[in-house]
């Protein structure tokens, strides 16, 4: 706004009647409430600093819009403002933000947290999801010395599809085929002694090779060790790849080869995924890697503020770590 116009306002406030200087009151009070989340959101633009149609960092501002600062590229003329290009441009009620982020590192679930916010359910969903969207590319930058490596499989769900081709599953049902099928969503957790986890979602039945060597080969150190079961595609890929391998037999009752070599930190992994996903009575198979990443957020960092999580929703995951 400009000085004369400022002057103006203030002047008006005089001539406001009594319900008048009441609404503005509380509009003001809402706006104060948002401008924690207001202020993360300019400051991580701030950190990027770049046009997000064209990358170019020559901008100037723009005036604002919705409390946001708007900017115009010089080089592509364009505008934006800090949310253009992220999964949370044009995203409603700002100022719940903050508030919606906390009963997500408290993993409530959605009812609940769309009661506590005091927002609608399908808004509360559609949230979750764009903040897990560039949550979920935070990923170790490298895994090494002894890393355990498994799958594990989650039944495929179609939760929330509207058009269904086959009757839905009811809660909590299990394959209609025994043993792997295609019903099975296979995903890899591999973990080194450190703590840092690669999870990721490699397809439906089991994990092919090229699968592994898709999600693995990016972060895994070539002088790992890689732990595993008996399952030969792990053997056949750390072949290829030149790691050192060790398998343990589990079906022959082996658990631990010469007192380090197990993969019991990362089936404990799996048994904690599979039981914090049980409070949201299955997930839609096409939003796992979205919870995957929730998960792994949570395990990894511990005391997350909703500031930094909502600064890892928009790609800066630096925060997450400072406590
Ligand atoms: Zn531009």
């Amino acid at each position: 706004m400009k000085a004369d116009g400022f002057s103006d306002l203030i002047k008006a406030i005089h001539q406001l009647d009594h319900y008048q200087r009441k609404t503005l009151s509380i509009a003001l009070a809402e706006f104060s409430d948002t401008s924690q989340a207001f202020e993360l959101i300019e400051s991580h633009f701030d950190s990027v600093g770049v046009c997000p149609h064209c990358g170019h960092s020559k901008l100037y501002r723009h005036g604002s819009a919705l409390g946001l600062q708007r900017y115009r590229c010089r080089t592509c003329h364009r505008t934006f403002n800090a949310l253009t290009g992220t999964p949370l441009a044009r995203l409603r009620h700002r100022s719940k933000w903050l508030d919606y982020l906390e009963t997500m590192i408290h993993s409530l679930p959605l009812r609940q947290s769309a009661v506590e916010v005091g927002v609608h359910r399908n808004t509360a969903l559609r949230w979750r999801h764009r903040f897990l969207s560039w949550l979920k590319r935070d990923r170790p930058d490298a895994l090494q010395g002894i890393t355990e490596a498994d799958e594990t499989y989650l039944l495929e769900s179609d939760k929330g599809h509207r058009q269904l081709t086959r009757r839905p599953h009811k809660r909590g049902a299990s394959a209609s085929k025994r043993g792997l099928s295609k019903q099975q969503v296979c995903v890899l957790v591999a973990r080194d002694r450190a703590g840092q986890t690669l999870v990721e979602v490699t397809g439906k039945g089991a994990m092919s090779k090229a699968q592994l060597t898709e999600h693995s080969k990016p972060v895994l150190n070539t002088d790992a060790v890689l732990i595993s079961d008996s399952n030969p595609t792990y053997s056949a890929f750390c072949k290829t790849e030149h790691i050192t391998h060790v398998a343990v037999n589990l079906s022959k009752g082996q658990r631990i080869i010469n007192g380090a070599y197990h993969i019991q930190n990362v089936n404990a992994y799996h048994s904690r995924l599979k039981s914090w996903l049980h409070r949201f009575h299955g997930v839609a198979t096409k939003y796992l890697p979205n919870y995957l990443g929730w998960r792994q957020a949570l395990e990894q960092h511990h005391n997350i503020s909703p500031g930094a999580f909502l600064r890892a929703a928009l790609g800066d995951f630096q925060q997450l770590t400072v406590t």
